[in-house]
């Protein structure tokens, strides 16, 4: 942990990703900023294959752009954006800290079909995966679920839309412990994690809590 510490200091010297005023404390944002974040602090009202649904914060207003940069960084040197790696990873840890106890077996990310990992050169929830494990000590795996098939995007989709879009995009390669964290960075409909957690259930999860940046603002499960 000393490690991740100091290699954190590093890559975060003490100003506000924000708006660059000196700033010592741990989040990335001083308090103004901070304060200016739609936090959620109730969970996503839950589809039946989740137990719960825990996000930091509301889609809207600055924290579109933080996300959207930590999603889309641009090509090259110009991409480098450690400050809304930053963000986005104390607000997945945010969320995880507020998920209902036990601590999981393993934590996993929504994957991307291999064509869009490839294109796109790295997968946003598995980054985030991978810094909740490490910042938690938890086992994590980015292998066991699989996509499968290569969805057209859900954006623009209704809810019964995006259902059908997602039917048969996952596979489980093999059998999974009973308690996963399922890890996305945005929930809109919540139709994508619900259909993983489908697909993780039958290799073996009784207990599957999800954990996302953000949820917009409407976003609801259920029918
Ligand atoms: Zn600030």
């Amino acid at each position: 942990m000393r490690a991740l510490e100091a290699l954190l200091d590093f890559l975060l010297p003490p100003a506000c990703a924000g708006c660059g005023a000196a700033h010592a404390g741990g989040f990335p944002l001083c308090a103004p900023c901070d304060a200016q974040l739609p936090r959620r602090d109730e969970p996503v009202a839950t589809h039946p294959s989740l137990d719960a649904c825990i996000v930091a914060v509301e889609f809207r207003g600055a924290i579109e752009d933080w996300i959207h940069r930590f999603k889309y960084p641009r090509p090259g040197i110009a991409g480098i954006d450690v400050a809304s790696g930053a963000v986005a990873r104390a607000l997945a840890l945010e969320a995880a800290m507020r998920a209902p106890a036990p601590r999981p077996d393993l934590v996993i990310p929504i994957p991307l079909h291999p064509r869009r990992l490839r294109a796109r050169g790295f997968n946003p929830a598995g980054l985030l995966t991978h810094h909740l494990a490490c910042a938690l000590d938890l086992p994590q795996d980015a292998r066991t679920l699989r996509r499968v098939r290569d969805t057209p995007s859900q954006t623009g989709l209704d809810r019964r839309g995006r259902r059908s879009n997602l039917r048969n995009a996952f596979s489980c390669a093999r059998h999974v412990p009973p308690s996963i964290w399922l890890v996305d960075d945005v929930v809109t409909t919540g139709s994508t994690l619900a259909e993983a957690a489908r697909v993780l259930r039958r290799c073996g999860a009784l207990r599957i809590v999800g954990i996302a940046l953000a949820a917009t603002p409407a976003g609801r499960f259920g029918a």
